[in-house]
């Protein structure tokens, strides 16, 4: 039972057999959504009896905040969230003169193992519930007792694969019930799962959709991304190009450089005629390393040159700097061990 997911009909019985007059909840949303309390205790128009019952009834969080790591240059926290089963989450918080955004994940591991990347490492285990995901939200709002003003699904897990979770998720970050966070400041990250771009369609929410891209075709992306067998890149793109269509919102492409494996000028050629008709914007994203992985980051000089050539085919290209490696919460450094 959340408070956080206005569905749950299970709170609706508790307030109706119990006589709690139902503005109660509106009450109580507003605590949560606008006034980042922690506990009952906190929310002192209810009364002393409501707030006794409604803890002696229910948990306000079902997840419990273990760690908090933040960066030397003070602009990236790292939050450990182990759920009600023990496995464990975790949430990026990134701080920028005009931006507090908050990537979150959707699922505890990955199904989708890409070679370069810690999250998959060790298996798929479930994906994530409504408030689970919300709470991540919650509970990072609450630490720094502010709004958060976007949010990226890119953290642990392919959203795409918990797309239900994910949508109905969105519902309640962007209501004005809820967090009141613009569709426009949400993101998802996919690896091109083809039916949930459909699905994303239909839906024509005004979210930023993001594609793990990372190889010019197939055969590279293949190698490094192994789940992608399951979908061609001219199905993707197809089904990005419709997606556009319909919401009319830029697609953004992100390209992970490795050296030696995706980062030479002819890639840069071949990835321009791949996306040159799309309206769109391409992430290039210099590689994290990962212990025990092969993969290197590209010398300066050939992302510069990767970068230059997609500029002078005039390009909309922009760098990631990468925010938090210092405590292992860049992109694609998210795994927990202790989950297995
Ligand atoms: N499953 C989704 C969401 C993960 S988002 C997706 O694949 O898009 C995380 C982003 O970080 C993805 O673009 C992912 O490919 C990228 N990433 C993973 N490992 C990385 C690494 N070691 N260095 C840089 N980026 C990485």
């Amino acid at each position: 039972m959340s408070f956080l997911n206005p569905e749950d009909q299970k709170i609706f019985k508790f307030f109706e057999e119990n006589n709690i007059a139902k503005f109660r909840l509106k009450q109580i949303h507003d605590w949560i959504f606008s006034k980042y309390v922690k506990t009952f205790d906190e929310m002192t128009n209810l009364g002393l009896d409501l707030r006794e019952k409604l803890k002696k009834n229910f948990h306000l969080y079902s997840l419990k905040l273990k760690t908090i790591q933040e960066s030397k240059d003070e602009q990236t926290k790292k939050y450990l969230f182990e759920l009600k089963d023990g496995s464990l989450i975790e949430s990026v918080l990134i701080l920028s003169e005009t931006r507090k955004t908050l990537c979150i994940s959707s699922q505890v591991g990955c199904i989708v193992k890409c070679t370069f990347c810690a999250s998959g490492k060790n298996g798929f285990f479930r994906n994530l519930e409504v408030f689970e995901i919300l709470e991540q939200i919650v509970l990072v709002s609450n630490d720094i007792q502010d709004r958060l003003t976007n949010i990226v699904f890119m953290g642990m897990g392919e959203p795409l694969l918990n797309l239900d979770n994910v949508l109905s998720s969105i519902d309640i970050m962007s209501s004005d019930k809820g967090f009141n966070i613009s569709k426009r400041k949400i993101s998802i990250s996919t690896v091109g799962i083809v039916e949930g771009i459909e699905k994303l369609k239909e839906k024509n929410y005004q979210i930023n959709l993001c594609l793990s891209l990372h190889a010019p075709d197939d055969s590279i992306r293949r190698q490094i991304i192994p789940y992608a067998k399951k979908y061609k890149l001219e199905d993707i793109l197809k089904s990005l190009q419709d997606y556009f269509l319909v919401t009319k919102r830029d697609i953004a492409f992100e390209y992970i450089l490795i050296e030696n494996v995706n980062d030479d000028i002819d890639h840069a050629k071949k990835l321009y005629e791949l996306i040159k008709n799309f309206q769109c914007s391409i992430n290039l994203i210099p590689y994290n390393p990962i212990p025990n992985l092969n993969y290197k980051r590209p010398s300066h000089q050939r992302i510069l040159a990767f970068k230059s050539f997609l500029e002078k085919m005039n390009l909309n290209v922009t760098q990631r700097y990468t925010k938090g490696d210092d405590i292992s919460a860049a992109c694609g450094q998210l795994a927990i061990k202790q989950n297995f």
